[in-house]
C-alpha cells in the first residue's frame, strides 16, 4: 500500500535519513524499532506529509504522494502527546474533522457512536478531555484519528505514556483492532518487546538506515547485524 523509495533526509548539515527503502502491505502491522534519534519519528512524518524528504519518493496505492498534503492523504496519525482539544468534550473531538467535511450531522453522530463502540468508550460522549485518564484519552486520540475511515493509520509511541498493566492492555486492544478494522497501521517504538508482541513486520532502525527487517520471528532469531542483536537482546 505505501512504497518508500531512496528516502533521505537532512536537516542543514546532519543527515537523519539515509536511502530508506521500505514496502507496506495492506493490512500490515508494521513497527518502526530503534533508539532514540535514529529517524523512526521524521520517517513517520514523512509519510504523514508532514515532512518533505530531502530526496526520493513516497508512493501510496501506487501514486507518487510526495507532494500531496497531510489531509489530501488518507493516512492519519496518533502522536505520543494526545493533542486533544481540551475545551471540547469527547463527542466534539472525535467529531470535529468529520464538520469541517460537511457532513450531515446524523451521519456524524452514526460513526461517532460506532467507533466509540470499538474502543471502548461508549457513554463518554458529554465527558470533558480533563476528566479521563490517561489511557481514556489515548482511546479519544485514536478515536479521531479512525473516525474519518483513514486506509492507513501511524502511531509515534501511542503508549508511552502509560503504565506497565494499561500499556499490555492497549497493546493486546489495538492489535485487535487493527485486524478487525482491516487497517494498516505503521507503529513507532523504541520498545523490543511490544514490536515483538505487536508487529507482522519489524523495520529496525539505527542511524538513519534500516538494520533489517523481517518478522519478529526472524529479527529475534536471526539478527543480521551485531547492532540488531544487541538492540533485541536488551529486552531479555
Ligand atoms: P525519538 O524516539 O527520540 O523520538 P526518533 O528515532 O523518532 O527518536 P527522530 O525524531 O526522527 O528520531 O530524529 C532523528 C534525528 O533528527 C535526531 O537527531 C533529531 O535531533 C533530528 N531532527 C528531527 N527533527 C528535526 C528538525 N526539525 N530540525 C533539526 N533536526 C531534527
Amino acid at each position: 500500500i505505501i512504497d518508500l523509495k531512496n528516502i533521505y533526509k537532512e536537516y542543514d548539515e546532519l543527515e537523519v535519513l539515509k536511502n530508506i527503502n521500505l514496502y507496506i502491505r495492506k493490512n500490515e502491522f508494521l513497527t518502526l524499532l530503534g533508539p532514540s534519534g535514529c529517524g523512526k519519528t521524521t520517517t513517520l512524518r514523512i509519510i504523514g506529509g508532514f515532512e518533505q524528504p530531502t530526496i526520493g519518493e513516497v508512493v501510496f496505492e501506487g501514486k507518487n504522494i510526495t507532494d500531496i498534503p497531510p489531509y489530501e492523504r488518507q493516512i492519519n496519525t496518533v502522536f505520543q502527546k494526545y493533542a486533544l482539544f481540551p475545551h471540547m468534550n469527547v463527542f466534539e473531538n472525535i467529531a470535529f474533522g468529520l464538520k469541517i467535511k460537511k457532513i450531515p450531522k446524523l451521519e456524524i453522530k452514526e460513526r461517532v457512536e460506532n467507533i466509540l463502540k470499538t474502543i471502548n468508550l461508549v457513554g463518554f460522549e458529554n465527558r470533558s478531555i480533563d476528566s479521563l485518564s490517561g489511557g481514556q484519552q489515548q482511546r479519544v486520540a485514536i478515536a479521531r484519528a479512525l473516525v474519518n475511515k483513514p486506509k492507513v493509520l501511524l502511531l509515534d509511541e501511542p503508549l508511552g505514556a502509560l503504565d506497565l498493566k494499561l500499556r499490555k492492555e492497549m497493546q493486546m486492544e489495538l492489535k485487535n483492532m487493527q485486524k478487525s478494522l482491516g487497517i494498516t497501521f505503521i507503529y513507532v517504538t523504541h520498545d523490543q518487546e511490544e514490536a515483538l508482541t505487536m508487529s507482522d513486520t519489524i523495520a529496525v532502525m539505527d542511524n538513519g538506515e534500516i538494520q533489517q527487517i523481517g518478522t519478529p520471528v526472524d529479527i529475534y532469531n536471526e539478527p543480521k547485524n551485531a547492532f540488531v542483536a544487541k538492540f533485541i537482546g536488551e529486552s531479555n
